[in-house]
């Protein structure tokens, strides 16, 4: 604290990520990264890009990568955002479509960062309980004061909602904006992104950090009508007209292009969930029906937070909330094959010794 905080600065409670540890050593499944390297068409077009016009910035309006976007999603560039990450979207959201004096809501048990986005701009908001299965409770987002914003699948549970039920919330709302974070959609059994044409007030927010191994690039991109799109340019334009660098359109642009890869390595990563979940339950735990790339799992007789903490000093980090009701749960990143054997072979040989 200092007396030249702003009384924004004194009063957030910033987002706290996932531990970023750069041993070689640590299998990290904490952060929901890719295991495997982004298309080496990616690593190629960013190499090409280094080589010309770093003196000159980038094009603002990121036009080539929109429509690349677009044609994947049979949209067009009108209908596309791009952004410095998601979570750059999702705060340009908050302040674009929400205001101060209307409640929004959200799942109780869902992304940390949007309580911290709601803080932050002055957003009242109701926080809905999860049913008991961590189902999302679809009738208590209807008419919503001031919109409604939630994952899906959702986070930290990796539960699906149909898009049957997208629909309801999206019909029951239609003066109301309707945001649906895909960020883990890619691993899920379909985007909303099939409705944009059929409602004005859905934004769908996806990112290139997971399904397109590019966290550490930072793009995400947001969809919706024209018009919402336009007021998510406004903000941006009144905060940076440069969010996306050259280097990060230019890998972007790879990464989008390139499906069979990004098809593969889906594939291969949904393979190895489906895998680990069935030893995951022989072993006794409960898994939640996961369409990400991470389960979330608690067991009935091991405490979740001494298992975070064996797991780590085996040298595999895995995340534990501490709030309820999911202090008995871990997450873990799906990793390669390899890496989710060495997870099962840790806790067997925890509990061989417990
Ligand atoms: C990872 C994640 C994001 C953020 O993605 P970035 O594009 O890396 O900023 C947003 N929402 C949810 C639910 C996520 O899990």
């Amino acid at each position: 604290m200092s007396k030249f905080w702003s009384e924004a600065a004194r009063r957030c409670k910033p987002y706290v990520p996932g531990e970023q540890i750069n041993r070689t050593d640590i299998i990290k499944l904490n952060t929901n990264e890719n295991p495997y390297p982004p298309s080496p068409k990616v690593i190629q077009e960013i190499q090409r890009e280094t080589d010309r016009k770093l003196n000159l910035y980038p094009s603002p309006t990121a036009d080539k990568l929109r429509e690349d976007i677009a044609s994947f999603y049979q949209l067009s560039k009108e209908n596309i955002f791009v952004g410095n990450g998601s979570d750059e979207i999702l705060a340009f959201s908050f302040v674009a479509f929400f205001d101060t004096d209307k409640k929004i809501r959200y799942p109780a048990i869902s992304y940390s960062f949007y309580p911290v986005y709601a803080d932050l701009f002055g957003i009242p908001a109701e926080e809905v309980p999860l049913h008991e299965d961590f189902t999302l409770p679809v009738k208590d987002f209807f008419q919503a004061e001031g919109g409604v914003i939630f994952p899906n699948p959702n986070a930290p549970t990796s539960v699906y909602l149909g898009l049957d039920s997208v629909k309801e919330i999206l019909e029951s709302n239609p003066d109301q904006i309707v945001i649906v974070d895909e960020a883990y959609i890619d691993f899920a059994e379909a985007s909303a992104t099939s409705l944009i044409n059929t409602y004005e007030n859905l934004l769908v927010i996806q990112t290139m950090s997971k399904s397109r191994s590019l966290a550490g690039l930072r793009v995400g991109f947001a969809m919706g009508q024209p018009e919402l799109i336009e007021g998510l340019v406004r903000i941006k334009d009144s905060f940076n007209s440069y969010t996306l660098d050259r280097l990060a359109i230019a890998g972007a642009e790879a990464a989008i292009r390139d499906v069979d890869y990004f098809k593969d390595t889906t594939n291969k990563i949904i393979m190895t969930r489906e895998w680990t979940v069935s030893e995951m339950k022989k072993r006794g735990y409960s898994v939640l029906p996961s369409q990400t790339n991470f389960i979330f799992a608690t067991h009935p007789d091991q405490r979740a937070d001494r298992l975070y903490a064996n797991l780590k000093e085996n040298g595999i980090l895995v995340r534990h909330f501490k709030s309820k009701p999911i202090e008995n749960y871990i997450r873990i990143t799906i990793g390669t094959d390899e890496q989710m054997q060495k997870l099962l072979r840790t806790l067997d040989s925890l509990t061989a010794s417990s």
